[in-house]
């Protein structure tokens, strides 16, 4: 996908992501599979993949069906599985052609695997899907026997995996809520090997890989942490993830440069006044691009090496960054939005901050944008 209407730029370091998995890998004892749905958090799928590939993982847990068929073209020996799972005929029709790995949580999933399924000479492979404490998607332990009834009586469906999702991982203060999610797993995943199933437990996402070690099982499902950021960042249990590295820079142009004497105001609102003489870049990003306008008169962007504040609100494509104190900043000079080189350069944390989200929302809107991707 590439949009025409903008002038953002969004760069991927490969390497950091790679350095990334390299950690998580040290601290698991069992598989990772790299969480790479909704374009690889904004990264871009394929070539995070791809990359993540090249050191060794084998198995992928992208999001939709679609999104999961696209990724098994570029990488035919991998396992691909689909967090989300068929939703539609049309998913069907792709699970039947295709042998990706449906995360399956509901009869209505169960319908449409077995009808892929049934289209099939080969058997089709399914994680199934428990709630243990989310209350969003899946199976719970009660319905386990109902389930097992129904793979009896399926036997071109073959599960290979269970899981679960953790609400809480990266909240110390919840701990014992994931506890509690870790002992109904638990316990599911007893009842589904009583009755003979082979499958590979998992269950944690970054945080759990990283905090939670009783609950890796054999298989472990980290997103956030691949793409740099701490899931413990202002928690007492901050070191646990503090040598991750951020991959995700965004750039935008600076397109005018100008006086804003003293007593002037800026922008739609005129929601913030000079209150000396100063000088301000306007720079191409806005709303448009994912940039929210949450950030107006909050966020900042780094200009020459040096923090700019964002003054007033930010507009459709454009938002005007104080450089009174920053010399040298002409049109065509680049601000980053995001990352950046040197020690100033802006957190995915730090940014998410002003604009009063999460750093997985501030990558997915932002990745949106056009990409290159390096080392
Ligand atoms: C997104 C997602 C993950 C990854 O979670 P992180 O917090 O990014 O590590 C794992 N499992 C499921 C089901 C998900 O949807």
């Amino acid at each position: 996908m590439s949009i025409t209407y903008n002038k953002i730029h969004v760069h991927v370091r490969l390497g950091a992501i790679r350095a990334n998995y390299r950690l998580l890998s040290s601290k698991s004892g069992g598989e990772i599979i790299p969480v790479v749905k909704a374009d690889a958090y904004g990264h871009g799928m394929a070539p995070v993949a791809q990359a993540l590939h090249d050191e060794g993982a084998r198995t992928f847990a992208a999001g939709t069906i679609e999104e999961s068929c696209e990724l098994a073209e570029v990488l035919p020996d991998a396992r691909i599985v689909s967090l989300l799972g068929p939703v539609d005929g049309v998913d069907a029709d792709l699970m039947a052609k295709n042998g990706v790995v449906p995360f399956v949580g509901s009869a209505e999933q169960m319908d449409l695997a077995a009808e892929a399924a049934g289209r099939r000479t080969a058997p089709l492979d399914v994680c199934l899907k428990f709630d243990t404490g989310m209350s969003r998607l899946g199976f719970t332990l009660d319905d386990v026997p109902a389930l097992l009834n129904r793979l009896k009586q399926t036997p071109k469906l073959r599960p290979v995996m269970a899981s679960s999702h953790l609400a809480c991982a990266d909240e110390p203060e919840h701990f014992e809520h994931v506890r509690k999610q870790g002992a109904r797993f638990q316990a599911i995943l007893d009842a589904l090997r009583r009755a003979g199933l082979n499958i590979q437990g998992c269950l944690a996402n970054s945080a759990g890989l990283l905090a939670h070690g009783a609950l890796h099982h054999e298989a472990q499902r980290p997103g956030i942490a691949l793409y740099g950021v701490n899931p413990f960042h202002k928690t007492p249990m901050e070191d646990m993830g503090r040598e991750l590295t951020p991959a995700m820079d965004v750039f935008a142009p600076v397109v005018q440069v100008r006086d804003l004497p003293k007593g002037r105001t800026i922008s739609y609102g005129a929601s913030y006044t000079a209150d000396r003489d100063m000088r301000v870049a306007v720079a191409a990003a806005g709303y448009a691009d994912g940039y929210s306008r949450g950030l107006s008169n909050k966020g900042q962007a780094l200009v020459a090496g040096k923090r700019a504040n964002i003054l007033g609100r930010v507009c459709m494509q454009l938002c005007i960054l104080d450089v009174t104190e920053i010399s040298g900043v002409r049109p065509g000079v680049q601000a980053a939005l995001l990352g950046g080189e040197g020690p100033q350069a802006i957190r995915p944390e730090e940014l998410a901050g002003w604009w009063g989200t999460i750093p997985y929302e501030v990558f997915c809107l932002l990745g949106l944008n056009r990409k290159t991707h390096g080392n």
